[in-house]
């Protein structure tokens, strides 16, 4: 058996701004020699939310996908396929998110904040740097809001927990840095914890110039100290992507004390050490 982590339970593919086919990701996975991997297309997004990264068929292409998964769930025999989603968090639109939720037999929701203030969360690089009150109040809303997403009960997993560093490494490293901004995001923690939502730990930030995991040390070790599980990923936009610097990954949150990662399968919640 594969030493270290066997499940990557965040991918994407071609129907949403991934490069490759859900065939050639399977593919990927069993070659890494994961015994589990999920593949977790974006939600299709309601009115008036928009992500001009996606593609502009895609809400047409979802269904064909998920009707592909569910064939594959039955025949792909190693790794086991599981069928996620990774869900926006639009609170002005719940309708729109309990009906997703509801349309089809998922093995797990997760739930992103990719929105916030009516544009990306992430902002683009132009909207940073901006004022130092300014990104305080940013960071403010975006923990503030994935307390909100995570007390809803939408979402067994919350993925990238400080996805918004992505083009403010520096400023929101400053942020973090001072605990009376970690106790901002302890709430968000501490709801995960209550409601039994695994935190992501995301392998996606070591690919960036950055190269630091989704969350980065503070929040790990934060995470670690109230008891929150955690499900781990790549959330890979491409084949060679799938498991994408898993040895890497298991190293840092072994360093936060964490042994085992835990997977949702068929409504089954299985811990796997590594
Ligand atoms: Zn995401
Ligand atoms: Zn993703």
């Amino acid at each position: 058996m594969k030493q270290g982590i066997v499940a990557d339970a965040h991918s994407h593919t071609v129907v949403s701004h991934g490069k490759d086919a859900p065939e050639a990701m399977i593919e990927a996975a069993a070659a890494a020699g994961l015994e589990y991997f999920g593949i977790s297309e974006h939600s299709v997004l309601p009115q008036p939310y928009v992500c001009r990264m996606y593609r502009e068929d895609m809400a047409e292409w979802m269904p064909l996908l998920l009707d592909r998964l569910e064939e594959l769930r039955l025949t792909a025999a190693r790794p086991r396929l599981l069928m996620g989603i990774e869900l926006d968090w639009t609170p002005d639109r719940p309708d729109h998110m309990r009906r997703t939720i509801a349309s089809r037999a998922f093995d797990y929701v997760i739930g992103s904040i990719h929105h916030l203030d009516g544009r990306l969360s992430v902002g683009s690089p132009a909207s940073w740097p901006c004022s130092e009150a300014e990104a305080d109040a940013r960071f403010s809303r975006y923990y503030a809001l994935m307390t909100d997403m995570v007390s809803s009960g939408v979402c067994h997993i919350a993925s990238h927990p400080d996805f918004i560093k992505l083009n403010c490494f520096d400023m929101f490293r400053r942020w973090i840095r001072q605990p009376r901004n970690l106790a901002r995001v302890r709430p968000a923690l501490e709801a995960m914890k209550r409601g039994g939502v695994l935190m992501e730990v995301s392998s996606a930030g070591l690919r960036q110039p950055f190269a630091e995991a989704y969350p980065g040390p503070e929040i790990m070790a934060l995470a670690a100290d109230v008891g929150v599980e955690i499900s781990l990923g790549s959330d890979a936009h491409s084949a060679a992507d799938v498991a994408g610097k898993f040895d890497e990954l298991a190293a840092y949150v072994r360093g936060f004390g964490y042994t085992q990662g835990v997977v949702l399968a068929g409504g089954e919640r299985l811990t796997l050490p590594f």
